[in-house]
């Protein structure tokens, strides 16, 4: 026997599905939200381990985020920002790159560090220039792959080799810089505008925060959807839930998965590995992000995150995360890492305690990322049907928050 129920159900409690629930809160809408796993988030999540807070996957807030500022309470989140900068490491030596705006003295300190062709600071500045100059930058260029962008710019092979591929390469995800160069030239100017920032509290805390205005008793955990058709959604439990209205806020795959009638290719999407290490040695003071400039891996980057926010780590200790792009399987991978971290860290890191290594497929969908496109994808797939996720926007925190929002203004003009 169908339940009678609410006539909107929301499936996926990530960040589409939350800022999808906030916008119908707001309207005094009804609704439930079914989330597969126990806690909301989706790829946004972070754990508790023996005082420490790891989250699922090194990831940052970009606090200029449009979206983000008009759906967050930064004060609640209490962000700490990252050093706007990288320490690139190349043949054992490390290179400050330091934004000239922000931390004007590092970047003079540096400035006849022959490592970066003086051609190169100077596209440099006339980059940073355009992007903080023109905004929505990203909508005027062409289509164009990342690489191809710099290139035709004017940026040297070492330029992008040692700086824009391990840099944007953590942040996509792929280090082909094949990622269409829209989404580089919006992150851009995201990184230039306000830098990167962390939740005191892990990144968690962002989907947390959006949940804590969600109607009583409209939040189902553990709640799986098996399949939906018009009209209906069939939990794993058998359960059928008459709905109106049907939001799909999962991953690409698994919107695929529940329509396999979509007519959109599914392209396998990108993996990561976060590997985390403690320890009590004294290490340098900055929450800097520390690229690999020799590209040899395998870890890309890597951050002392406790020198962000102290409460990501048990009493005097540090908190290191690790970054690899893909997900590799091998026994020897926390060795091999070790290694690197002992030629960026010194000799201690020798003794870094393993804390939790994680692996996850399917980070970031691969098919948004190549063509951004001006518009997002249709959200509305059938009368009654929306879909909302970054795959459907842009993949990050604010295309999720953004096409959860266009989700619910489309169903609440349908209600209309
Ligand atoms: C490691 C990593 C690093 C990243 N780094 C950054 C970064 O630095 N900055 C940035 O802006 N973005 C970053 N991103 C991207 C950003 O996290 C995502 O774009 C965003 O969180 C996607 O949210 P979403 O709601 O679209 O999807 P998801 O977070 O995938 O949410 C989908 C939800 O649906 C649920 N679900 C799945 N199947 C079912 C089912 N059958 N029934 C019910 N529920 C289901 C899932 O459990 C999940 O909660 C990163 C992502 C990862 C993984």
């Amino acid at each position: 026997m169908p339940s009678p129920t609410p006539s909107i159900v929301i499936i996926g409690a990530g960040l589409s599905g939350l800022a999808c629930a906030r916008i119908l809160t707001k309207a005094g809408v009804p609704f439930t939200i079914h989330e597969a796993s126990d806690a909301v988030g989706g790829r946004v999540r972070s754990d508790r381990v023996d005082g420490f807070t790891l989250d699922r996957g090194f990831q940052v807030m970009l606090p200029s985020y449009p979206e983000a500022r008009r759906v967050l309470d930064y004060d609640g989140l209490n962000l700490r920002p990252l050093y706007r900068g990288s320490d690139v490491h190349y043949k054992h030596q490390t290179h400050r790159f330091a934004d000239p705006l922000h931390h004007p003295i590092d970047a003079l300190k540096n400035i006849n560090d022959n490592f970066i062709p003086w051609r190169d600071k100077w596209h440099s500045l006339l980059l940073l220039k355009e992007v903080t100059s023109t905004y929505g930058i990203e909508r005027r260029i062409e289509e164009m792959e990342t690489e191809d962008y710099l290139q035709d710019f004017g940026f040297s092979e070492s330029m992008i080799d040692r700086f824009f591929r391990p840099f944007f390469g953590g942040v996509f995800l792929e280090k082909d810089l094949r990622t269409s160069a829209r989404m580089f030239l919006f992150l851009y100017s995201m990184f230039l505008r306000s830098g990167a920032a962390l939740p005191a509290h892990g990144m968690q805390a962002i989907p947390d925060q959006l949940a804590v205005a969600l109607p009583p008793g409209s939040l189902h955990l553990n709640s799986p959807v098996a399949a939906v058709s018009a009209g209906e959604v069939v939990l794993s439990n058998g359960q059928v839930i008459q709905a109106k209205h049907i939001v799909i806020a999962t991953s690409e795959e698994v919107a695929h998965r529940l329509l396999p009638d979509l007519g959109e290719k599914l392209v396998p999407g990108r993996s990561t590995t976060c590997m985390y290490f403690s320890t009590d040695q004294k290490l340098p003071k900055e929450a800097i992000l520390h690229l690999d400039g020799d590209g040899r891996g395998p870890v890309n980057n890597a951050c002392v995150i406790s020198n962000a926010s102290p409460h990501l780590a048990s009493a005097g200790q540090h908190l290191i995360s690790t970054s690899i792009i893909g997900a590799p399987s091998s026994n020897e991978l926390e060795g091999v890492v070790r290694e690197q971290m002992i030629d960026w860290f010194g000799p201690g890191a020798r003794e870094w305690k393993h804390l939790r290594t994680y692996q996850i497929r399917n980070a970031q969908p691969e098919s948004r990322q190549l063509k951004l496109g001006l518009k997002s994808l249709n959200n509305v797939l059938a009368p009654g049907l929306y879909r909302c996720g970054d795959y459907v926007e842009d993949v990050s925190i604010n295309g999720a928050l953004l096409s959860g929002r266009h989700a619910a203004e489309a169903v609440l003009a349908s209600l209309a």
